[in-house]
């Protein structure tokens, strides 16, 4: 039978890439992502020859392609940044990660697009985000940037989708841009996902606004805040407030096909179970 839902979680890296992909095998995971680099650290050494060769290995062993992982960047990168110096950090570190994908095969990375810090305007910020794109895209191959939508918390620009699309028509190769939509932070950000018929209107204004055509990854989380909170806090599959009709309809759905689903709801002990569930669901 051909595999067409790719489900799994953000695990560990914790003592080498390769313990990823073994960790997503014990999930008995269709997809996995991680960080690329420690996410609370500027400076990280580079990958050895070992730990690429190790990693690709472990790939091929339990039988993942790069077409099923999604790597996410730190946290600490902001590429809207207002300050020269800030940018500038935050655009050696993202072309240092891009490069890092490109070295281990991987064609996808996934980042929080920025924030204006309340120093620039939204649009200028989402301007040096574009530019910012531009420049990694230029000093690599083969690796498109993913940008995921956020909750709006604070300065954080990408919550709504027309600024999702603002940044993609700025950017110049539109082969190697896309999106990758979190659940919690869409309904966060005001787009209701509790019923079927929310479900299919969100994504209806996804369509319109973005295309189908960018959606490179998904993140399945609940929440515990109400809809339009703009603020970003994961929660379980089970229980949480957009409830589960979401994620059943997802994982039915073909517009869904061979992308990274990927969970970071908060306990990780729940997994296995989560992932089963939405794999005896998937069509
Ligand atoms: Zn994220
Ligand atoms: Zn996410």
């Amino acid at each position: 039978m051909k595999m067409k839902k790719f489900i799994g979680a953000h695990v560990s890296v914790l003592g080498g890439v390769s313990n990823a992909v073994r960790h997503a095998s014990n999930l008995k995971a269709t997809a996995f992502s991680f960080f690329i680099k420690n996410h609370r650290q500027w400076k990280v050494d580079s990958l050895s020859y070992k730990a690429i060769s190790t990693f690709q290995n472990a790939c091929k062993h339990y039988g993942y392609m790069s077409k099923q992982i999604l790597p996410h960047s730190s946290y600490l990168i902001n590429l809207g940044h207002p300050t020269y110096e800030g940018i500038k950090k935050s655009r050696e570190a993202f072309i240092d990660e891009m490069q890092r994908c490109q070295q281990l095969g991987l064609h996808l990375l996934n980042f929080h697009p920025g924030s204006h810090l309340k120093q620039i305007s939204e649009n200028n910020c989402l301007i040096r985000i574009a530019d910012s794109i531009n420049l990694a895209l230029e000093k690599t191959c083969n690796v498109t940037a993913v940008i995921e939508n956020t909750a709006g918390q604070g300065g954080m620009v990408g919550f709504r989708f027309e600024q999702l699309a603002e940044i993609i028509y700025r950017v110049d190769d539109k082969n190697r841009v896309g999106v990758c939509i979190d659940t919690c932070h869409a309904f966060s950000a005001g787009y209701n996902l509790c019923n079927v018929s929310s479900c299919v209107d969100t994504f209806k204004q996804f369509d319109d606004i973005i295309g189908f055509f960018y959606l490179r990854g998904l993140h399945l989380n609940n929440t515990m805040v109400s809809c339009g909170s703009r603020v970003d806090r994961h929660y379980n599959l089970f229980g949480g407030k957009i409830g589960e009709a979401v994620f059943s309809w997802i994982v039915t759905d073909h517009r869904f096909n061979e992308i990274p689903i990927i969970l970071e709801t908060i306990d990780s002990k729940l997994w296995l179970k989560e992932i089963s569930w939405l794999k005896s669901l998937s069509a």
